[in-house]
């Protein structure tokens, strides 16, 4: 019998090739009617024989194009009308905006093939795209997702390109990206004539910075194989040790470099092509200078994302570090104007081209943590998706969280989601604070959504909290770890109760101390603290994050007294009569701390790793990397005082060590277990069956792993973060929740 269907899709269907997919499969099963978007999503109606019908709905889910992703398909049967045909209808503007933007898709396989196929009227398109793949939020201006909103509107189509956005049959029906050498935009070199790619690629070669003009972007590129190409990067972005990322040919050459397992091959290829952190392979014979990750046993790797890439990486065979094209502490460049003004004497030569790029986003970072994805930097191909909320919790009104101070990034949720925008950094200049400014008001804007509650950071000096303090709507005020917790649980879709382990660098506590190794029982509407790692004095306040020795000597003096001011003093931890060890002793205005991070800042001098770090986090992670490959279980003693974590012990027991002369992958692999053994005691004295672990700290992976380990063993359901950055890129989305 013939019936009537009509469906209504939801979620990231738009600009995916989605209309053209079902306009195909509708021809193929012989159903008439049609497909539209609309701000919602798309809407479909069809007119067939029922069990057809059943077909084409089994078959939408099951077939839809790859980077599409469904969150409700509603269908509703009805008396059939009579129609003729499968038509593709244009957008309806109005209505709330929520059919989503879809993030900026890397170039897919067909494309590839036909970017390097010399029959093909694309052969060498610096800017090919289809349905599937190319520029997305870097490129939208508004909603519904059309050409005329976005970038590619200064781009009439020739008639060809016309021809193919036409043809429903075609992969590049209603490409809004759709372009050609003949009328998309055009690749130049500053300053210089010939083939851009030809350009780009003998400067690279003869050890030359380049600014490259990408998709949410600008990069800085230099082989990586030569030490005064990755020198002059360094040099050029005041950058001393913090390691470079990688863009490497093709999956067999990261392979070379890192292992890469089947989850970190399917992240390096799939269409957000995020920077995959990999561990780095020993005796690689592809070299790679070793200023590129110094001390690092891990290393950021990713693929060719866009046509340019792919030419560039062709013609040279070998693996570039591509950075983001910023100065130290500032956004991401996007205009020329930008990059010739403050890249301008970091880069030798400029690729460019005539596409607006309408907001920054850096390149995203991820790792593989207990064999599944971690987001650590949200960027690029996963902004702006967003994060659904649990069934528990129901959005109102709609909420803007502003955020923290460093990592930066904002969130909107409106309609029962979460929107976290891209990444806007550390908001330490005034250029980052603007775009901090700008991002607030632009996911807003694009879903014409209006505010109505405002959620930040307990943090009274934070920049974020400022500015939120100044947008005049009802302000609530979340405190660091606990927005931390929240986070985790948003992420894994837990409701309370929930124990969350908070450990991060810094954060402002509720009682003035500066928190950072906290336990926290979620209790839905409050956080109750139930214990913390014992607090020690940070000398010289936040300002210790570059200076190790100074946590060290306030950690030895904690566990032994003067004693062990002068075991480090003999042992060379710093310069005799550094006048911080005698502040350790005297001065009591410093702020106590209990802070993990600065813990392992502590362990990493103590062991004679390092004195001074060039970034935040930088001791930690050689701490991890000297554990790699060491296979050992015990522990050092602590002891358990509610609420009080005492790793006092711990540290006595490694003085002893260290004088002994053990190696110190050993140690840092008995301080990740005993940290480990901390969490598992903490939550068998807590009691609360599900454990979440959350901050900066939980992006070291070995700490990561043996804590769910050990909480696993014990019967405790223990969750990390996944989509959401464990550090303070995903605070936003804690704050959100605090405030719903
Ligand atoms: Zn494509
Ligand atoms: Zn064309
Ligand atoms: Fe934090």
């Amino acid at each position: 019998m013939k019936r009537r269907v009509t469906i209504t899709v939801r979620g990231a269907v738009q600009g995916v090739g989605f209309r053209p997919f079902v306009y195909r499969l509708a021809v193929a099963l012989g159903l008439c009617g049609g497909v539209r978007n609309t701000a919602d999503g798309v809407f479909i109606e069809a007119e067939g024989p029922e069990e057809v019908l059943q077909d084409f709905l089994v078959r939408l889910r099951e077939e839809r194009p790859g980077p599409a992703w469904i969150r409700a398909l509603e269908a509703e049967f009805g008396e059939p009308r009579g129609c003729h045909g499968f038509e593709v209808r244009g957008s309806e503007a109005d209505g709330v905006r929520t059919a989503w933007v879809m993030p900026d898709l890397a170039t897919c396989p067909q494309c590839v093939r036909e970017l390097f196929d010399p029959g093909n009227r694309r052969f060498r398109h610096p800017f090919i795209s289809c349905a599937q793949c190319g520029p997305r939020f870097s490129m939208v201006e508004g909603l519904p997702y059309d050409r005329s909103r976005t970038s590619m509107r200064g781009f009439p189509m020739c008639l060809e390109c016309a021809r193919e956005y036409e043809d429903p049959a075609d992969r590049r029906f209603h490409a809004q990206t759709i372009a050609c050498l003949v009328c998309g935009p055009r690749l130049r070199v500053l300053e210089a004539t010939g083939e851009p790619i030809a350009l780009a690629a003998e400067a690279l070669r003869s050890g030359l910075v380049v600014a490259l003009k990408g998709i949410g972007g600008f990069q800085l590129l230099a082989a990586a194989h030569l030490d005064r190409a990755v020198n002059r990067l360094r040099l050029a972005k005041q950058r001393v040790e913090k390691p470079f990322a990688l863009m490497v040919p093709d999956l067999a050459a990261a392979a070379q470099l890192g292992d890469v397992g089947r989850v970190e091959a399917e992240l390096l290829g799939s269409s957000a092509a995020p920077i995959v952190l990999l561990r780095a392979r020993a005796g690689s014979e592809v070299r790679i200078a070793p200023g590129v990750a110094p001390g690092l046993s891990r290393i950021g790797v990713m693929l060719p994302y866009s046509p340019v890439h792919h030419l560039l990486l062709a013609d040279l065979g070998f693996p570039i570090v591509a950075t983001s094209g910023n100065r130290s502490e500032e956004p991401i460049c996007i205009s020329e104007e930008e990059a010739l003004e403050r890249l301008g004497n970091l880069a030798d030569l400029f690729v460019v081209n005539d596409r607006p790029i309408v907001r920054p986003l850096d390149d995203s970072v991820v790792q593989v943590v207990g064999g599944r994805e971690q987001v650590l930097r949200r960027g690029r191909g996963y902004a702006p998706l967003p994060i659904e909320l649990a069934g528990s919790v129901s959005v109102r009104v709609p909420v803007l969280a502003v955020g923290g101070h460093l990592k930066n990034s904002v969130a909107l949720a409106f309609a029962g989601n979460i929107h976290l925008s891209g990444y806007v950094g550390d908001l330490v200049t005034p250029e980052a604070g603007a775009l901090f400014r700008k991002t607030l008001g632009d996911l807003a804007d694009l879903y014409g959504v209006v505010p109505e509650r405002i959620a930040c950071d307990l943090h009274p000096d934070y920049h974020s909290t400022l500015v939120a303090e100044g947008l005049e709507r009802p302000l609530v005020r979340v405190p660091h770890h606990r927005a931390h917790v929240l986070a985790c649980m948003a992420d894994r879709g837990w409701s309370a109760p929930v124990l969350g382990v908070a450990w991060d660098g810094t954060g402002l506590g509720e009682d003035g101390v500066i928190w950072g190794g906290e336990f926290l029982l979620e209790e839905g509407v409050e956080a109750r603290r139930v214990a913390h790692l014992h607090p020690f004095r940070l000398p010289g306040g936040e300002a210790a994050i570059l200076h190790p020795s100074r946590s060290a000597m306030s950690v030895l003096f904690e566990a032994m007294g003067r004693q062990g001011l002068e075991w480090g003093e003999r042992r060379g931890l710093w310069m005799a009569g550094d006048p911080w060890a005698r502040v350790v002793e005297t001065a009591d205005f410093w702020p106590w701390t209990t802070s993990a991070g600065r813990l392992f800042d502590a362990v990493a001098a103590l062991i004679g790793l390092r004195s001074r770090s060039s970034y935040e986090g930088q001791a930690a992670m050689e701490l991890e990397s000297l554990a790699l490959g060491v296979n050992m279980d015990e522990i050092y003693t602590f002891s358990f005082d509610p609420p009080v974590m005492d790793w006092r012990p711990m540290i006595r027991e490694m003085v002893g060590e260290v004088s002994d002369g053990v190696e110190a992958g050993l140690i840092s692999v008995r301080f990740h277990n005993t940290l480990a053994g901390m969490i598992r005691d903490v939550a068998e004295f807590v009691g609360c069956p599900s454990v979440v672990l959350t901050g900066g700290c939980f992006q070291n992976r070995l700490l990561t792993e043996s804590s769910v380990e050990q909480l696993t063993t014990a019967g405790f359901r223990t969750a990390w973060h996944q989509r959401i950055p464990p550090n303070d890129g995903g605070l936003a989305v804690g704050q959100i929740l605090a405030a719903l």
